[in-house]
């Protein structure tokens, strides 16, 4: 079996839950077989105290570029260090979240391997020649299975697509490794934009709502963020509002936004445009509200409530809260 290498993503020194999927699958792949499973942290100093909880998830190598110039992203600079530490660690998979950071890095992390890719998997299965990786594609209609028979395989994994399991590893190791810039590093930061202290993100979340035009104004989201709140979730949006500047970018949901793998998923007064079903194709339930009964979210709903979203929202909030 193949030696395995996990970039595990962190924002503000929090491990996204998206790396551990990612780092449990690696786990399951290797339980029957000797290869070995690292992973690989970078970060700001503070980063390496977070190594020994990978220990808790199957990493028995885990990799650390802890600096003060690494704590903001920069694709050229971490693609480098994964790169480089893929080939010392001897590693033949290289595996990544398919997170908007991941899916940054993947890319340019094969090219310096010259290894094959398959991006934004939902399936996986590896051993010692291939990897045979299931994906959506054409806007989630279809599923297409990619085989990778390069020496070296990338691939990222689609978050909330893979649990994450608890596999403690006896034989558990951290290395620091100094980091020394290289001239390609250099990078400038035109404006950082951060989202809110707390606020969830769509693609994190077990729950997601959005609200789409059918809410009918900016004001009205507040029942989706109330509704989000209630059931623990996250809010998102639908491009048309985001285009009518009523929700943020960060907020957007589908083929360009984000594409999201919830528990469960609410559409409130989205149409269900191809675009979208391209963000929510993987999500496991999907309830709609929509008030024309024909409305095409209706087609790939579990649960449909044809209604006014201005009205049921409320009744749904007074439910969930009545004690
Ligand atoms: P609408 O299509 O206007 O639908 C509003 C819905 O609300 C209707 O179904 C209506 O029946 C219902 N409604 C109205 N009032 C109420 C009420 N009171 N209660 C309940 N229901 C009500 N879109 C995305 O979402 N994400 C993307 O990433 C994306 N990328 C795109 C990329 C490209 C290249 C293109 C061309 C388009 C993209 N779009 C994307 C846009 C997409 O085609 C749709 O225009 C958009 O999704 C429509 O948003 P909507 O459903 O909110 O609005």
């Amino acid at each position: 079996m193949p030696n395995i290498l996990v970039f595990i993503e962190q924002r503000e020194n929090r491990i996204k839950p998206a790396s551990l999927e990612a780092l449990s699958k690696a786990t399951e792949l290797l339980r029957t077989s000797g290869g070995t499973l690292s992973a690989v942290l970078i970060g700001a100093k503070e980063i390496r105290e977070q190594a020994d909880i990978l220990g808790n998830y199957g990493a028995s190598v885990v990799h650390v570029f802890a600096d003060p110039q690494l704590e903001t992203y920069s694709a050229n600079t971490y693609a480098r260090l994964i790169a480089e530490t893929a080939t010392s660690a001897g590693a033949e998979a290289v595996f990544f979240s398919a997170t908007a950071m991941g899916k940054d890095l993947a890319p340019r992390v094969a090219v310096r391997l010259q290894a094959g890719i398959a991006s934004d998997c939902i399936a996986l299965e590896l051993d010692e020649k291939k990897a045979i990786a299931k994906r959506f594609v054409y806007s989630g209609k279809l599923i297409s299975t990619i085989e990778l028979t390069s020496a070296i395989k990338v691939v990222s994994l689609r978050p909330n697509s893979f649990s994450i399991v608890e596999t403690k590893t006896t034989r558990h190791e951290t290395k620091l490794h100094d980091y020394k810039p290289e001239p390609f590093d250099l990078k400038t930061i035109v404006k950082e934009i951060r989202s809110l202290p707390g606020k969830l993100d769509v693609t994190e979340a077990d729950i997601v709502v959005a609200g789409g035009r059918g809410m009918q104004s900016e004001a009205h989201f507040k029942l989706i963020e109330d509704l989000a709140s209630v059931l623990g979730g996250a809010a998102g949006a639908s491009r048309a509002v985001v285009d009518l500047g009523w929700r943020g970018h960060s907020e957007q949901i589908g083929q360009t936004g984000k594409v999201i793998s919830p528990k469960l998923y609410i559409a409130c007064g989205i149409s269900g445009a191809i675009q979208h079903l391209a963000g929510i194709a993987s999500s496991k339930t999907i309830v709609a509200i929509n008030k024309d009964k024909d409305a095409p979210i209706f087609q790939v709903a579990d649960y449909g409530l044809v209604g006014d979203a201005l009205e049921i929202i409320p009744e749904f909030i007074a439910e969930m809260t009545r004690v």
